[in-house]
């Protein structure tokens, strides 16, 4: 609640211009609150000479009601018959959270088949597995996966839930803050537990990824985050090597009303789109396209290239913005987040939009004619020339003789 003390507003005119929605205007002598514009960030208040402008938070919780929520879970993605990659990664960051805060790290699985392959969960670091499978959740819902995930998470109380920021992660995860009255910060890079307060400290490109905020949910529960696939390594799935060789895992299975299976939303159609090429997220090479190739034609060489290493091609959002290559193929941040074993990058700057999506790559090739191009600060090999000729070079020892493609 924001209001306006009319007798103490002197009509300054200070919180007009503090206000960065837009939210506050002056009416005759008085500041005026448009309620829709405004997120009560309180940069008004704290700017008002007259102590005019009071708002009034809802009660948080107190920190015996925030010690009850104990524990890590990880949302396990199950769609298509298999767990997304992005489940395990996020195992291997949970189990780390968990021995932080010595609690327990929990997998919630929901989907249709997803007890059968349940076990795997326990291999890659959870303690417990808790499954909600129905036939009837064979095609996800978001309102059905929101409601499920949020009538646990509200009797079994963690502290923390994880998600991958996939099309189904970002679809529901949301709803399910929303339901549990708590925070949720939107594809992570880095998480990590403050010891103090058992903050979970979430950090996240911010302001067109120039900046790293680190963002805190201090007075409600669950913390949640989602992170993007390949931003974590997932941790060895060998029970032996994996350090989780002993360890006893609990499966509980949910027990599912029809009320947890209701559906507001109607499926008239599945389509699945069929995408060209090697998958980019999964590809172990990837030959990256940057607006230094000239034009769309030089592609070829590329697609060339990446055949030959059995890659895919990347693109820089300069190429698909562009319209040479389709936005499958862009890394970053507003892109797919890759780390293959090689990276290959043609005539790309190396943006920190870019750098975000690419950084987790074991080796990095840049090619590019500008020394001081900033993608060489993080490049294992540097190559400073034109890409034209290197690709041929390239391409002539490679791919046996071939080349004189494009350039
Ligand atoms: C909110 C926001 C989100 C964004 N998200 C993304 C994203 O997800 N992914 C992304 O990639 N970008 C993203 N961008 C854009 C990003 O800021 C850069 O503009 C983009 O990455 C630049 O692409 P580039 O490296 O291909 O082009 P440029 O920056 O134009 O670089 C071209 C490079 O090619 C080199 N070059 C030119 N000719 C040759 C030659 N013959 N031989 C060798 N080298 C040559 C030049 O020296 C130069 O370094 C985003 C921007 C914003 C604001």
């Amino acid at each position: 609640m924001i209001s306006v003390d009319k007798e103490l507003c002197s009509g300054c005119g200070v919180c007009p211009d503090v206000c960065s929605y837009g939210a506050i205007s002056l009416v005759g002598d008085t500041a005026q609150v448009d309620l829709d514009k405004c997120t009560l960030c309180g940069t008004c208040a704290e700017n008002c000479p007259a102590d005019a402008i009071t708002i009034e938070r809802e009660e948080t919780g107190s920190a015996a009601e925030l010690d009850q929520w104990r524990g890590v879970w990880v949302f396990a993605e199950f769609r298509n018959g298999e767990y997304a990659p992005v489940v395990f990664e996020l195992l291997g960051k949970g189990r780390e959270l968990a021995d932080a805060l010595g609690e327990e790290l929990c997998a919630v699985a929901i989907g249709s088949g997803s007890r059968d392959q349940a076990e795997v969960l326990g291999n890659a670091g959870a303690d417990r597995v808790l499954v909600a499978d129905s036939p009837e959740l064979e095609g996800f819902s978001e309102d059905v996966w929101a409601r499920i995930l949020s009538r646990l998470a509200s009797e079994q109380k963690p502290e923390v839930i994880l998600a991958g920021a996939t099309s189904m992660g970002r679809a529901f995860l949301p709803q399910v803050a929303t339901m549990l009255e708590t925070g949720l910060t939107a594809d992570c890079t880095q998480l990590e537990i403050r010891a103090e307060d058992r903050a979970l400290l979430q950090t996240r490109p911010a302001f067109g990824g120039n900046l790293l905020a680190t963002i805190v949910c201090p007075n409600h529960r669950p913390q949640m985050a989602t992170v993007r696939p390949n931003v974590f390594r997932a941790p060895s799935m060998d029970f032996e090597d994996s350090g989780n060789s002993g360890r006893q895992i609990e499966i509980d299975e949910i027990e599912l009303s029809p009320e947890d299976l209701k559906s507001g939303v109607r499926v008239v159609e599945r389509k699945v789109e069929d995408l060209q090429g090697p998958d980019l997220a999964n590809s172990q090479v990837i030959v990256t396209a940057g607006r230094g190739i000239g034009s769309e034609d030089n592609l070829k060489a590329l697609e060339q290239l990446a055949n030959c290493l059995e890659g895919a091609v990347g693109a820089t959002r300069a190429i698909t913005d562009a319209g040479w290559i389709s936005h499958h193929h862009q890394i970053g941040q507003t892109g797919a987040t890759v780390a293959p074993k090689l990276y290959l990058g043609f005539g790309v700057s190396g943006a920190i939009q870019h750098l975000v999506g690419m950084q987790g790559s074991e080796i990095i090739v840049a090619v590019n004619k500008d020394p001081d191009a900033p993608i060489f600060d993080v490049a294992t090999y540097g190559i400073v020339g034109d890409v034209h000729e290197i690709l041929q070079l390239l391409l002539q020892r490679i791919c046996k003789g071939a080349g004189q493609t494009g350039g």
